[in-house]
C-alpha cells in the first residue's frame, strides 16, 4: 500500500479489481483474490501462488483509485516483483494498469505476457477465454464466444475456430521481438450489465478494523459512474477517455442496500471523477433512497459549476451528502483559464457558501506550480482558502501525466525523474516558477494557514468546547506559519 495511505489509515477496497473478478466468476472461471492493498510487501503473494498454483495471474489495478493514475514508482516496483513471482510459478501474467499502459515495454520486458489497456473487464474475460481455449483445445465457453462475437462483430461463421489474440480489443503483447497493440476497446455504456462487484472476495472486516483503530467512521467506496467529459488539460483519462457512463440510480441503490445488509455499512465514498452529472440523476437517487428507507451518508468529488445547476445541492443534501471535494485548484482565474478548467472563482465561492448553508462540508483540491503561476496567483489561492474557510484541503503540485496537453507542454523539461515515488513525493517534475523546495514548503505553509484560519474561526464563533484541540494548536500554527512565510519570501529569490 502507498505510504501515505498507510499513514491515513483509511484504506478502500480494490473496487475495480473486484468488478473484473466478478465478471470472470460469472463466466465460470475459478477466481480468487490476493488483496495487495492490505499487505506490506508484494513478496507475500509467493506462498499463495505456491499453494494455489493458478494458471493465470492477473495484476489488476483499482482504476477508481486516484493513486493508480499517478503511476507511482513504488507501485511499479511492487508489480515487477509480482510479475517475477508469477513467472517463477509458470503463470501467464496479465496486467491492467495505467502505468503498464503508458510504459508497456518495461512491463513486457519484466515478463508480463499481456497488458490490458482501456476499460478492463470485458478485455480480461475475452483474454482469459482465449487463453483457456488455446490451452485446453476444447470449445467449452460457447456463451463467452457469442459475447465476444457480438461486441466485436467478428465475422466468423465457424464457432470452432479459436479467437486469435489479435482480435481481442485493448491488449498489448510481445511476439518475437515486436510489440503489438490491438485496436482500442469501446467503453461500456451499459454499466448495469456488469455483475455486482465481488465484495465477498475481500476481507471487509479487516478494512473496517483499520478505520476503527484510527477512530474514523468506516466508509466503503462505490463508483456510480466512469469517466469525465470535461477537458482540464493536465488530467489524464487513460481508461475511459472523454466518455461519461453511469450506473442507474436504481442499480446504485441496489448496491447500497446489499452492502447495508451484508456488511452493515451506511457511509460511502463515491469515488467517481464527477458524481451525478446526468440531469435528474441525483434527484432520482434521493427519491429511491427514501423509498427504500436507506439512511446513508456519503462524500463525493464534483465541480463548482455543476453543483450550481438547478436544485442539485438541495437534492444532494437531502440524500445524505456529508462532504464534497471540489477541484478548486487555484484562487487565480488566470490559472484556472490556463488549465482549461472551465470554472470560475465566483462559482467556487457560490457553491461553497450554498453547500455550507445546507450543512454539507466542503473540501478543496488545490494545485500549485502550474505553468505561469506567479507569487500573486499563489497569494490569491491562500486568500481564497482563508476567505471561504473550507472544512478540508488537499494540496498538491502540477503533475505531468502522459498523453495530456499539459505533459506535451512540459515534456522537454522533464528530468530523469518522470514519476513520483509515492503520493507524498510532491516533487515538481518540470521547471516551475520556483524550485522544488519552495513548493514543498508552500504546501506545508498552506496547510498551516488553513489550520490557523479554522482555529481562529472556532474561537470567534465561540465553538470552543467541541474544538479544543484545533484551538490549542493555534499556539503552534500561528508562529509556524509566520516563520514559513518569511522562509518562502527568502526562497522566492533563489529560483
Ligand atoms: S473535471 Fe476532474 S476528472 Fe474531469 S477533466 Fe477536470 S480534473 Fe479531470
Amino acid at each position: 500500500m502507498d505510504a501515505k495511505q498507510w499513514q491515513n489509515q483509511m484504506p478502500f477496497l480494490p473496487l475495480g479489481t473486484i468488478y473484473a473478478a466478478s465478471l470472470l466468476r460469472k463466466n465460470n472461471y475459478k477466481t480468487s483474490l490476493f488483496d495487495v492493498g492490505l499487505k506490506e510487501s508484494p513478496q507475500e503473494i509467493k506462498p499463495v501462488l505456491e499453494k494455489e498454483k493458478p494458471q493465470i495471474l492477473v495484476i489488476y489495478d483499482d482504476g477508481f483509485n486516484y493513486l493508480t493514475k499517478m503511476c507511482l514508482t513504488n507501485m511499479r516496483e511492487a508489480c515487477f516483483d509480482m510479475i517475477a513471482l508469477g513467472k517463477q510459478q509458470g503463470c501467464t501474467v496479465i496486467i491492467s494498469s495505467s502505468d503498464a499502459t503508458d510504459h508497456s515495454k518495461k512491463y513486457l520486458e519484466k515478463g508480463a505476457d499481456y497488458i490490458i489497456y482501456g476499460e478492463g473487464e470485458e478485455t480480461l474475460l475475452e483474454l482469459v477465454t482465449c487463453l483457456s481455449e488455446n490451452k485446453e483445445g476444447i470449445n467449452k465457453k460457447q456463451e463467452t464466444r457469442q459475447l465476444i462475437r457480438k461486441r466485436e462483430e467478428i465475422r466468423d461463421e465457424n464457432p470452432s475456430i479459436l479467437l486469435p489474440f489479435r482480435e481481442i480489443s485493448g491488449i498489448i503483447f510481445k511476439e518475437k521481438d515486436s510489440i503489438h497493440k490491438t485496436k482500442p476497446r469501446k467503453v461500456l455504456n451499459t454499466l448495469d450489465d456488469l455483475p455486482l462487484p465481488a465484495w465477498d472476495l475481500v476481507d471487509v472486516e479487516s478494512y473496517k478494523l483499520i478505520w476503527k483503530n484510527s477512530k474514523q467512521e468506516f466508509a466503503l467506496n462505490l463508483a456510480t459512474t466512469r469517466g469525465c467529459p470535461y477537458h482540464c488539460n493536465w488530467c489524464a483519462k487513460p481508461i475511459y477517455g472523454q466518455r461519461y457512463n453511469s450506473h442507474s440510480p436504481k442499480r446504485v441503490v441496489e448496491m447500497i442496500s446489499y452492502l447495508s445488509k451484508t456488511h452493515q455499512v451506511n457511509r460511502f465514498w463515491m469515488c467517481d471523477d464527477i458524481f451525478g452529472l446526468k440531469p435528474n440523476w441525483v434527484q432520482e437517487f434521493r427519491d429511491l433512497l427514501q423509498e427504500n428507507s436507506l439512511n446513508i451518508s456519503y462524500y463525493i468529488q464534483s465541480r463548482a459549476d455543476l453543483l450550481l445547476k438547478e436544485d442539485t445541492i438541495e437534492a444532494l443534501a437531502k440524500s445524505g451528502l456529508e462532504e464534497v471535494w471540489i477541484g478548486a485548484e487555484s484562487g487565480s482565474q488566470k490559472i484556472l483559464n490556463a488549465m482549461d478548467k472551465g470554472t470560475t472563482i465566483a462559482q467556487i465561492e457560490e457553491s461553497t457558501k450554498l453547500l455550507q448553508s445546507k450543512g454539507v462540508k466542503v473540501a478543496f483540491f488545490i494545485q500549485y506550480g502550474y505553468l505561469g503561476e506567479t507569487k500573486e496567483d499563489i497569494n490569491k489561492t491562500i486568500a481564497l482558502i482563508k476567505r471561504l474557510k473550507p472544512d478540508n484541503i488537499g494540496v498538491s503540485v502540477s503533475y505531468p501525466l502522459p498523453e495530456t496537453p499539459f505533459y506535451e507542454k512540459v515534456k522537454d523539461q522533464l528530468s530523469n525523474k518522470t514519476n513520483w515515488r509515492d503520493s507524498d513525493d510532491l516533487a515538481l517534475l518540470f521547471k516551475g516558477t520556483f524550485n522544488q523546495e519552495y513548493y514543498r514548503k508552500l504546501q506545508r505553509y498552506t496547510h498551516k494557514e488553513f489550520r490557523k484560519t479554522q482555529g481562529l474561526t472556532y474561537l470567534k464563533k465561540g465553538k470552543i468546547i467541541t474544538n479544543l484541540r484545533a484551538i490549542a494548536l493555534l499556539g503552534y500554527y500561528i508562529p509556524s506559519a509566520f516563520m514559513d512565510k518569511i522562509s518562502l519570501s527568502k526562497m522566492e529569490n533563489l529560483k
